[in-house]
């Protein structure tokens, strides 16, 4: 082990080494000792990562490890790291295993005894997340939402009332479509964040409610290229009794007058579309009242 130091484990240690997303300045210098000092790279497209090599110098042998590949050939990266060779991987770009592949070979080397040490660097989720000035003490980080409409809708919707920040990454083919589903399942007033080309020459970080970033993106079709990120905040609880109209809590005073609370929440729920919870803590302030 040459590039960090010391290791409990056998044989040789696989670096999990992060890449540029874009901005080639962005490569750590200890992602550059690593990649220099490594027996082997394995790489998601050794065609994709031999011009990065070749930028900055590094001729370490290429080997290739991609999702079609990654579980059959775990054997042969394995096989290097138990006779005692270092070995990194890398992605096209970003942080391995981050929608990316990785996932296998780092289990089947853990599961082996083998030494992983993680080398940060970028990784887009967190680039816009650290710049989009929504609540970034809790997130979710949902990766590529379902191609096809209906289980894109269907995963949304169940992701309606989650309360952290949510990350999706997204094609720019199917940006519009995404942003649509969004509002229509979130709710156009929704704070969010559109995060496009970052680090790059045409980097765009738009942040909107989700009606206007659909129109913004609607109207100007360069916002529907590059590679982007999307971010929205987290639901939140609405102001219970403020938020609910004066004849749904008509209807729910009336059915409070004549039946348990829980059964004139549910009713009043039904009969008005109201949101059942939401009815629910409103008339236990109600009844406390
Ligand atoms: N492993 C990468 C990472 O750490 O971010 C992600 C790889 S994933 C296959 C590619 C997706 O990441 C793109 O479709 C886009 O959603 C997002 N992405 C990657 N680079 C980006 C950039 N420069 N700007 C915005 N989004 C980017």
């Amino acid at each position: 082990m040459t590039a960090t130091g010391v290791s409990n484990s056998t044989g040789g240690t696989l670096y999990v080494v992060a890449t540029p997303i874009g901005n080639l300045d962005d490569m750590s210098m200890r992602a550059l000792k690593v990649l220099s000092e490594v027996k082997l790279i394995a790489a998601e497209d050794t065609r994709h990562s031999i011009r990065l090599l070749q930028h900055f110098g590094i001729s370490t042998p290429l080997a290739a490890c991609h999702e079609h590949n990654e579980r059959d050939e775990g054997g042969r990266f394995l096989a290097r790291l138990q006779a005692g060779d270092d070995v990194a991987l890398i992605s096209d770009a970003g942080t391995p295993l981050i929608s990316d592949p990785g996932y296998h070979l780092v289990r089947q080397v853990r599961a082996a005894g083998i030494a992983v040490v993680p080398v940060p660097g970028p990784c887009a989720l967190i680039a816009a997340l650290s710049a989009a000035g929504l609540p970034s003490d809790r997130f979710i980080f949902e990766g590529f939402l379902p191609a096809k409409a209906v289980g894109r809708r269907t995963r949304l919707e169940l992701l309606k009332e989650e309360p952290r920040t949510l990350i999706f990454y997204e094609a720019p083919h199917r940006i519009l479509e995404c942003l649509q589903d969004l509002e229509s399942v979130f709710g156009g007033e929704r704070p969010a964040l559109l995060a496009r080309e970052l680090t790059k020459t045409f980097e765009t970080l738009k942040g909107l409610p989700l009606s206007q970033l659909r129109e913004f993106v609607e109207a100007d079709s360069n916002q529907q290229r590059g590679e982007c990120v999307v971010l929205v905040a987290g639901w939140s609880e609405p102001e219970e009794a403020d938020a609910v109209p004066a004849q749904v809590l008509r209807v729910l005073d009336l059915l409070l007058a004549e039946m348990p609370l829980k059964r004139a929440a549910a009713l009043a729920a039904e009969i008005t579309g109201a949101r059942k919870n939401v009815l629910y803590q409103v008339a236990l302030e109600r009844q406390k009242g």
